[in-house]
């Protein structure tokens, strides 16, 4: 950037990962293929001056397209792709008598750390599945690869996030599985991430008059989601999501009613929790949004042995799930709940709006499964669709061998 190349001591390095899109761009041999997360449509518009939560889907496509994009995909059906793997791993965990019991969801990278720093001993607990974004990735540069004739070393994978620390998820190793099926060694799954900040500051610099922009629609063959894609990026959507899957997927059957909207898992509290039936299971579950909620639960429920009653709890670091992210223009303190709110309604509304309600209606999901992966949890869904985790606890030095509930750390 500016500042480390004006810098006489060459001290400050700062990240440019949008001046690493544009070379991409600027590079003919590149193929630059943009996803956007849940939340980014809610929240880019505010750096315009709309109203917090305007839905500016079709606006930042538009602008994706504007700044030079081959494709514009969306995060979105990377969404109902993880739910098809993890509610089928949740219902195959509910009937197992050996998994270990809750599943914890993993698509958020802060509560992936968190876990593995502070509590790896839940490592087995955490889904296998892969979050949105770093499921998507390896499907572009694989099966979309192939289909379109594109070489899979041509591709540069951008995401667009409200989220920080989508910057260094998709540097883990274990999240890139592409060059395994090309036989080609350190492809990356997910090259760049920039965040809906950075996109924002991007688009102005390029004069792009955003006001202005026609809406212009997603890509094909990704381009296409569920209600339950859509809500993702708030605190309690993965859960939801992932019963109007749980549901169909055990019985047969569409998820009733009553599931649809799930009202104990939506609004802004920290811990939300309810009993749920499916056929003839009750599942206990929890969403939780907020680190450090997410520590006071373990703590409590570590201290009176009873996490296991639990079957599934969603954990989302920031208050509120994405929508609240720390890649999201600013809010103003006092502002800050209602900002939320309003960008937490705006993707309810985007759900409503919508009649394919859960992934497994979606048609694009379908075609893939047929067309490539096969099943959930299939051998090739496990090859690309489902990573690992590692204790990382001796980050924490001498403290390491503190138990959670003792651990200073933890409070
Ligand atoms: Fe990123 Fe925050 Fe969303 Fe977690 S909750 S994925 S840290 S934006």
């Amino acid at each position: 950037g500016q500042c480390a190349a004006a810098c006489p001591f060459g001290a400050i390095t700062e990240v440019n990962d949008v001046g690493r899109v544009k070379a991409a761009l600027q590079d003919p041999d590149k193929i630059v293929i943009f996803q956007t997360a849940p939340a980014v449509r809610v929240g880019l518009g505010e750096a315009f001056g709309m109203d917090p939560g305007t839905f500016v889907e079709g606006k930042m496509v538009a602008s994706l397209r504007a700044l030079g994009a081959n494709y514009v995909f969306d995060t979105d059906f990377g969404a109902d792709l993880t739910i098809m793997e993890e509610a089928s791993e949740l219902m195959h965990r509910v009937q197992s008598t050996t998994s270990p019991k809750p599943q914890l969801t993993s698509c958020c990278p802060g509560w992936v750390e968190f876990v593995e720093i502070y509590f790896p001993q839940l490592i087995p607990n955490l889904s296998t599945t892969k979050s949105p974004i770093s499921i998507l990735s390896p499907v572009i540069k694989t099966w979309f690869a192939e289909t379109h004739k594109i070489d899979a070393k041509q591709i540069v994978n951008v995401c667009v996030t409200p989220c920080t620390a989508k910057k260094s998820e998709i540097m883990r190793p274990q999240l890139s599985s592409s060059g395994a099926y090309w036989k080609t060694d350190g492809m990356q799954d997910t090259d760049i991430c920039i965040t809906t900040r950075e996109l924002a500051a991007w688009i102005k610099e390029e004069n792009i008059d955003f006001d202005a922009l026609e809406d212009s629609t997603f890509d094909k063959v990704f381009g296409e989601s569920s209600g339950g894609g859509k809500i993702f990026g708030n605190s309690g959507g993965v859960m939801e999501s992932a019963l109007r899957s749980a549901y169909y997927f055990h019985t047969g059957e569409k998820a009733p009613a009553e599931f649809i909207p799930f009202e104990p898992v939506r609004g802004l509290n920290g811990v939300k929790e309810a009993d749920v039936t499916i056929g003839e299971h009750t599942l206990k579950i929890a969403a939780i949004s907020g680190l450090g909620n997410a520590r006071k639960f373990l703590d409590t429920h570590f201290a009176d042995n009873t996490l296991t009653r639990y079957s599934f709890i969603e954990v989302m670091a920031c208050p509120g799930g994405c929508i609240g992210g720390g890649g999201q223009p600013l809010v103003k303190m006092p502002q800050v709940k209602k900002v939320q709110q309003a960008r937490i309604d705006s993707l309810y509304q985007s759900d409503s709006n919508t009649n394919v309600k859960a992934s497994w209606e979606n048609p694009e999901i379908k075609e893939l499964y047929d067309d490539f992966l096969g099943n959930p949890l299939s051998e090739r869904s496990e090859e690309f669709l489902h990573t690992t985790y590692e204790d990382q606890s001796e980050l924490l030095g001498p403290m390491k061998h503190v138990t959670p509930q003792t651990n200073p750390m933890s409070k």
